[in-house]
Order: C-alpha cells, then structure tokens, then sequence
C-alpha cells in the first residue's frame, strides 16, 4: 500500500503508531507550542517528547489547544533514568508525574519510553517494572526503550518493548541492533534522521544527486529513506516552511537503486551525531 501521512504501524498492544513522528527536542514554550500546532494542521500525528526536554505540559496544552482530538494524536515521552539503581516504585512516582503534564486530561499516555540504557543492569529491570506496572494499570498504552544496544535488549525482562528508539540516519545506521529488534518484532524510531541538519553531510554528492534527481530537499529525501526502510522518523523543526515541507514525503519514492546508495553511506558509530551511547555498560 502506498505511504500515506496517516499511514501507522501496529504495535505489541494492539495499538498503532503513526509512521512520521514531529521531535520537539530543544524546543521550548512558544517555539515548541506554535511548533507543535503547525505540525498537527500539517497532518503530523504523533510528538515525540520526554521528560528532559522539559516541554511535556507545553504538548498537552498545543495538543488540547488545537482542534485535533487527543484520541486522534500518539504522544510519545521519555524516563531519563539515573546511572544509579533506582527503586522500580520511585521510578514509577516520576513517570505518573509525565501524565498530568502530557495529557491534558491526565488519561493516558500512548508511549513511555526508558530515554537511555544508564543504572546498569539491575537499574534497568527496576525502571522496566515501573513501566511495565504503569501499563497494567491502563495508564500508558505502551512501553519501550531508547538507546539500548542488543545486550540491553536481550537481557530486559518480559514483557518485550513495543519500540527501540535509536539514532539513525544513512550515515549512522546501527545494523545489528536494528536486525535484531526487526526479528523480535520491536519497532525501530529513528531520532535525529536529518541529521541535525549538518551542513557538510548535506553538501553529500550521493544525497544532493538524489535529491536533484527527484526535485527534493536534502531533509525530503532523508525522511523518505527512513520511512521506506520501515522506521518511524521523528524529525524535529521549529520553522514553519520546514515543519511542513518534512511532512511533504507521499508524493514520491526512492527506487531501488537510490536507497542501496544511501545504503552504502553508513559509517557506523563514527556517523552518529548525537550521544548515541547504545555501547554503555
Ligand atoms: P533532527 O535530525 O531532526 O534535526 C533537527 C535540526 O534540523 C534542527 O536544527 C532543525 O532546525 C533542522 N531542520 C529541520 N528541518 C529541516 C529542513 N527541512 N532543512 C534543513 N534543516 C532542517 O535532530 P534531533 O536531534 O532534534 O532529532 C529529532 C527528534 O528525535 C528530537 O526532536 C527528539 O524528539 C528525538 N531525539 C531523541 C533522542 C533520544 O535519545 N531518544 C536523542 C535526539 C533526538 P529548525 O528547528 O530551526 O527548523
């Protein structure tokens, strides 16, 4: 079935997930309010968010505020955990904290991700049962992680993450973990798939020639990629013209040959432009 901009993958609950994400990291009050609105009146409907980023109640209220009903829009947000153990029942009094803020209403939330693999194994376990006990409850439909390599995941007890969320773009395209959470049947969300915008990986030939080649922009093409291999892009804007030419991605698609190309620019963890740390103990 062609992409479309409603277009939705099914997760582990039983829930769906829209295919593009709006990211609103380091953005903040009105920047990040008037970002989230035009992203909702450009047909974006799902915003990624997380504690640290500390926009959370300024979502809830662009959401309430925007005529787009809260069943119609994926909120997504984040636990920064601590690189100490942390009891699972502090950490579930800090998640609650996100509901209030996120939801207007304070009903549910649909995704709670652990932000990062920190507090070592037994940190891990304990910020997982809060998760997990927050979602037997009802209160946050599902649970994933983010930034966990494939011994985090392996070794993270029941029930599976409906969602990994690592960086990934062309040039950062961490096969192992994404093989591995492709055969487990965990989502892949691609964070910073336009690669910050650095301005010397946009002047790439192999990327300019493609997006030449399709009367595209650079960041077009980028989101593309991401979304024909199967992920679910967040890219981030707070610029207007760019929060809606980034959701402009259904009128063409990639061939064959251009995604191997965009295949073949991967460096590893040497691409990665952000703290990418899927490597902690
Ligand atoms: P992105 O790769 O989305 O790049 C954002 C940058 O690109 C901003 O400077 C933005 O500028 C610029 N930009 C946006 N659109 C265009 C365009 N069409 N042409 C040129 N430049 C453009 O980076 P992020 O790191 O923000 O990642 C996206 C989201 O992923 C985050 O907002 C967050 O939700 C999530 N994330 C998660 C992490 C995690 O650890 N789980 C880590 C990092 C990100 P401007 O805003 O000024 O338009």
């Amino acid at each position: 079935m062609a992409l479309a901009l409603d277009s939705s993958i099914k997760l582990a609950s039983g829930h769906s997930i829209p295919r593009l994400g709006y990211g609103v990291y380091q953005a903040r009050s009105t920047e990040c309010e008037n970002g989230v609105k035009d992203a909702l009146k450009s047909g974006y409907r799902h915003i990624d968010s997380a504690q640290a980023y500390h926009n959370e109640d300024i979502v809830g209220r662009a959401v309430a505020a925007s005529g787009v009903a809260r069943s119609e829009v994926f909120l997504t947000t984040k636990y920064m955990p601590s690189h100490q153990v942390i009891p699972a029942s502090d950490v579930y009094s800090v998640i609650q904290k996100s509901l209030k803020r996120i939801d207007n209403g304070g009903r549910y939330i649909d995704l709670m991700l652990i932000h990062a693999p920190f507090g070592g194994e037994q940190g891990r376990k304990n910020n997982w049962e809060a998760l997990a006990k927050a979602q037997k409850e009802g209160w946050i439909r599902d649970i994933g992680v983010s930034n966990f390599g494939v011994p985090h995941l392996k070794s993270l007890p029941a029930p599976k993450p409906s969602i990994n969320q690592i960086e990934l773009h062309p040039f950062c395209q961490q096969r192992e973990i994404v093989t591995y959470c492709q055969a487990q049947g965990i989502a892949v969300q691609a964070y910073s798939p336009l690669i910050r915008a650095d301005k010397d990986r946009y002047k790439n030939p192999v990327l300019v020639g493609i997006a030449e080649k399709y009367k595209k922009e650079v960041a077009q093409v980028l989101i593309r990629w991401s979304l024909q291999k199967g992920y679910i892009p967040l890219p981030k804007s707070v610029t207007p013209s760019r929060i809606k030419s980034n959701a402009e991605i259904c009128d063409f698609e990639l061939d064959a040959d251009d995604m191997k190309a965009l295949d073949g620019l991967d460096e590893g963890a040497k691409g990665a432009c952000t703290w990418n740390p899927v490597d902690q103990a």
